[in-house]
């Protein structure tokens, strides 16, 4: 979702020229790319052909694509920033996603309630998970799905995995369910409000407004009930909650800890274990895990089988537990009771923008103050943190913000 601003494919050195100009101007590796890519797709339209996909629809959409190179830098690159937990929730959780799921819920009540009958997920779960995928079908991704997959499929590591989504989007175009133009993602090919690959589209994509199609990236009913599905299909269990914030008695052996190691509550209450809040946790109820990811210092949550139904839809337990906890704020529950274990806390969106326009106002070349914290605004924090003698870590969290409001004289 967070990939829409890398360049564009028209800055691939592996166009294909005009003959006449080519043999003179390319290089001689660069020709020999452009003929492998070219016999990769040829071999594509043969098994999009046996899979029955129209041989119009691939002559139409992706015939003539062109290899965008950027996508393979992506799927090679390694995130030269760890992201701390706390920073990774206070962008996702914060008050303005809060206050936009609320309105979401209001705007979409009636269609949560009859996605909530058939598939038996509660609204604030469906909506928290479309928040966080897409800010609510907001940030979509702008890349041509067709070109990042067709490049995937044909260049780099996982080409089986990739040319599976391909023949999958080729699917999802010749059945009429969302115009090729339409189909934009983010750079390995999630799309939509939801942020489904194609082929868990094929899969799982509901059409809920009764138009015949199943349309992920203009419908909203269809959006919601195929995140819906997704979580029923998972295992979702109507009756439990996702988990709860517990605190843990002084000394617990946290080497119990682990989302798959589920002990009976009564483990956890002989342990001394209690609800954050402090009162006694409720006996019986299905086995929990308990999850500690920020270690023993940080706060502490039993997990159950939703949690791991979440975690299904995007494999990272920091992921789960955004999702699990916007679900309870839209609930009308609070922060957590036990901060994170840091002294220098993460920022929401708002606070972000704010410190992008301080760096902005002191020179800094960072493009526009959109919140997202990029390699750009990264080196600009560093060369404050150098500047005012800390760590120069480039990291967006409180105290850099603090210090330049300081500055700014605010
Ligand atoms: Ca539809």
């Amino acid at each position: 979702m967070q990939m829409k601003k890398i360049t564009s494919q028209k800055t691939s050195p592996v166009r294909i020229l005009p003959f006449l100009l080519g043999l003179a101007l390319v290089a001689p590796s660069a020709l020999a790319a452009n003929r492998d890519f070219a016999a990769c797709l040829d071999r594509l339209r043969a098994q999009a052909t046996k899979q029955g996909i129209s041989k119009t629809t691939f002559d139409t959409h992706a015939a003539k694509i062109e290899p965008d190179l950027s996508v393979l830098e992506l799927l090679d690159s390694q995130p030269e920033f760890k992201t701390p937990i706390w920073d990774y929730l206070a962008g996702l959780v914060d008050e303005e996603r809060v206050a936009d799921g609320r309105a979401m819920l209001e705007q979409w009540r009636d269609v949560l309630r009859r996605v909530e009958e058939r598939f038996g997920v509660d609204p604030a779960t469906v909506v928290a998970v479309w928040g966080v995928e897409s800010n609510f079908g907001r940030s979509l991704g702008q890349r041509p799905l067709l070109v990042s997959l067709g490049t995937l499929a044909c260049m780099g590591r996982r080409q089986d995995y990739f040319r599976g989504e391909f023949l999958s989007t080729l699917k999802i175009i010749d059945d009429g369910h969302i115009a090729p133009e339409r189909l934009t993602g983010s750079w390995a090919g999630a799309f939509g409000q939801t942020q489904f690959m194609p082929s868990t589209f094929l899969r799982l994509a509901v059409d809920f407004d009764g138009d015949g199609r199943r349309d992920l990236v203009d419908s909203v009913p269809d959006s919601l009930a195929s995140t819906a599905n997704f979580l029923n299909r998972g295992g979702w269990r109507s009756a439990e909650t996702w988990g709860f914030e517990v605190r843990l008695p002084a000394g617990f052996d946290t080497s119990v800890a682990g989302r798959r190691n589920k002990r009976p509550m009564s483990t956890w209450i002989g342990g001394g274990v209690r609800l954050a809040n402090g009162e006694a946790l409720p006996a019986g109820g299905p086995d929990r895990a308990l999850l500690l990811p920020a270690g023993a210092k940080g706060p502490a949550f039993l997990v159950g089988k939703n949690f791991d139904v979440i975690y299904g839809y995007n494999a990272a337990e920091s992921y789960a537990l955004a999702i699990a906890h916007l679900s309870d704020r839209l609930r009308g529950g609070g922060v957590f009771r036990t901060p994170w274990p840091t002294d220098d806390p993460g920022l929401s969106r708002e606070e972000r923008r704010e410190l992008q326009r301080l760096l902005i106002a002191r020179g800094h070349d960072i493009g526009a103050a959109d919140g997202m914290i990029g390699t750009r605004t990264r080196r600009a924090i560093a060369q404050e943190q150098q500047i005012l003698g800390v760590d120069p870590n480039g990291r967006a969290g409180q105290r850099i913000l603090e210090a330049l409001r300081s500055m700014a004289g605010n």
